[in-house]
């Protein structure tokens, strides 16, 4: 596997080069919504510590992302009403991992209401913002 790159762009998001619309932070983790939602409130949780994948990442910090990313579940059930909440992760390019830091993605169903392909549409900005208030706001 190759080693990780501190380049990545959640790598930058972390270091604060690049913004993000922040839903969750404690000493470990961050949460922040996918820009290319495949349904409103598709959010990704990931540790601080740099991990490529599930195949690197340390026990602790993977326990620690799936604690936050139930915590986003759960908020995300309340805050988009929905019906269920699918949650994926993906591991090197074969695994269909395009963002070489590890990430859980934790995106709010609706019944019946297909999710939309990866990386298709970008959400506007706008739109992001006030999701990412309101699902903050129900994680505090
Ligand atoms: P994966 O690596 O698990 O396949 O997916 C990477 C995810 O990161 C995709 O869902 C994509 O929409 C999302 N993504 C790619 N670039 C950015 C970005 O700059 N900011 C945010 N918030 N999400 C991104």
């Amino acid at each position: 596997m190759p080693a990780y790159d501190p380049d990545n762009i959640f790598a930058k998001i972390l270091r604060g080069e690049l913004p993000c619309h922040k839903v969750y932070e404690d000493d470990k983790a961050l949460g922040f919504l996918d820009i290319m939602p495949r349904a409103p409130g598709h959010a990704l949780v990931l540790p601080k510590a740099p991990a490529r994948n599930i195949l690197d990442v340390s026990p602790d910090d993977l326990a620690h992302v799936m604690k936050v990313a139930q915590k986003v579940a759960q908020a995300g059930m309340q805050v988009f009403r929905a019906d269920g909440v699918t949650v994926q992760q993906f591991n090197e390019a074969a695994g269909g991992q395009v963002v070489f830091h590890i990430h859980v993605h934790v995106i709010p169903r609706k019944q019946g209401v297909p999710l939309k392909p990866p990386a298709t549409v970008k959400e506007a900005p706008e739109v992001l913002a006030d999701q990412a208030r309101q699902l903050a706001a129900a994680l505090r």
